[in-house]
């Protein structure tokens, strides 16, 4: 059996050491000539842990990030505090994994290396999809410079702009969601000590958020500002912007959110593309996963975690299976996998009107708003089943 996968981001690495390690031949094209992921940072679940245990790198990736003690809002103006739930321990007792706040560079690499352990050759950079095509024996891959490659299957996790996923259903690009997030790194002891704690925050407000989490044993400081209501260009995904831009943004916030844009040495702009579920993945010897299959906004801080996830319950869905009986392997992936991704985009974009709300301008409007919307209850209700979720055993 032999598996190609057009992308190399967290994703396709995933799935590419879950299938190796299965004795499944793999061969990764990534477009970029050299592997990298932006100097950002990734909060990985306890269902991400359990995938990346399964994967043999959560110890040493553990070790290079940091455990929070918990999440807590602030509101914008005033900062003042409510919990969101308890991390650390905690969480451990609960689903047998920690929360981690990972620094994304860290887990791209860790997972690299698990690739190249199992398969020195297994990735090819400078490789672009351009283009596929399939009939009953294989899956075809056509690069960008003219080279075509043949597998038994071809998964396409070439992220939210996906060759593959428009190959196989037409145009299916999400949209610009109206939405940027600023993406700051800020070095922790440029942070006055108050802080500098262990804690996740995320800053809610009328028309935007803003998240703040330490990554790499405590070495930075993560800050992810989003605003609503934004023009931006189509052809880009991301740029560079300014202190000065990124303050105007977020005028009137409270003073630490203006400390984190002031002490960011580099702030990029995100653009937040946005789209509904697409209803089906497969076509045949073809299929999906990661963001090009369920492309979402990060208000559940799952996209990368349900990309491994995908990974993972491919691989086993493909374990033991003829070549001939792939189809049906790749249709019980996708059924395994379509009902829990939808739910997930769908909550991360009925978050947004829980971070942006209206009734977050004041203290006293606010605090309603907290009491019905973000209680321990509705809190349960909307992350239960996202982390008690286990890829390692789910039904296939
Ligand atoms: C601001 C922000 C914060 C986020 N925070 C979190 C979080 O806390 N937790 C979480 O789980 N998720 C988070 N996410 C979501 C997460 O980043 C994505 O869901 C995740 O990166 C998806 O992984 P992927 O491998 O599917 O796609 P990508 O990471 O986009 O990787 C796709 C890969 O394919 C390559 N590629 C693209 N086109 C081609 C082509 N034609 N040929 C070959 N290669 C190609 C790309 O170069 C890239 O390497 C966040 C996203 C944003 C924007």
């Amino acid at each position: 059996m032999k598996v190609l996968i057009a992308g190399g981001g967290i994703g396709g690495l995933a799935a590419a050491a879950a299938l190796l390690q299965r004795g499944i031949d793999v061969d990764v094209y990534e477009q970029a000539e050299e592997l990298k992921e932006v100097g950002a940072g990734i909060q990985i679940s306890p269902n991400g842990n359990k995938v990346l245990d399964a994967l043999g790198v959560f110890e040493g990736l553990r070790q290079l990030s940091c455990d929070p003690e918990r999440k807590e809002f602030r509101l914008w103006n005033t900062g003042r505090p409510w919990p969101m739930f308890s991390l650390g321990k905690a969480v451990i007792e609960k689903y047998g994994y920690p929360y981690l706040t990972v620094y994304r560079p860290d887990m791209h690499d860790a997972l690299a290396q698990r690739v190249r352990a199992l398969k020195p050759d297994a990735i090819h950079l400078g490789s672009a999809a351009a283009a596929c095509a399939q009939d009953a024996e294989a899956a075809e891959l056509q690069l960008r410079d003219g080279r075509r490659v043949w597998g038994d299957v071809l998964i396409g996790a070439d992220g939210v702009r996906s060759v593959v996923r428009n190959s196989l259903w037409g145009p299916t690009d999400p949209a610009f969601s109206g939405m940027v997030a600023w993406r700051g790194l800020i070095p922790m002891e440029v942070l006055p000590e108050r802080m500098q704690a262990s804690v996740g925050t995320t800053w809610i407000g009328p028309g935007g958020h803003a998240v703040s989490y330490p990554l790499h044993r405590s070495k930075y400081m993560n800050f992810v500002a989003t605003i609503e209501g934004k023009a931006w260009p189509d052809s880009v995904g991301s740029m560079q912007g300014t202190v000065e831009e990124c303050l105007a943004d977020f005028k009137g916030w409270h003073e630490d959110v203006q400390v984190m844009i002031r002490h960011s040495p580099r702030l990029l702009k995100w653009a937040l593309m946005q789209r509904d579920p697409i209803p089906a993945w497969t076509q045949g010897r073809i299929s999906l996963l990661g963001d090009a299959a369920h492309a979402t906004l990060p208000f559940l801080a799952q996209g990368a975690v349900h990309s491994i996830e995908d990974g993972l319950v491919l691989a086993r869905c493909l374990e033991g299976v003829a070549t001939a009986d792939v189809p049906a392997a790749l249709q019980r992936y996708e059924a395994a996998r379509i009902g829990r991704t939808s739910k997930m985009v769908r909550g991360a974009t009925a978050n947004t009107e829980r971070f942006h709300s209206r009734e977050l301008a004041t203290e006293a409007t606010a605090e309603a708003y907290l009491q019905r919307e973000w209680s321990a209850s509705p809190i349960h209700d909307r992350y239960h089943w996202l982390y008690e979720y286990d890829a390692r055993t789910a039904s296939i």
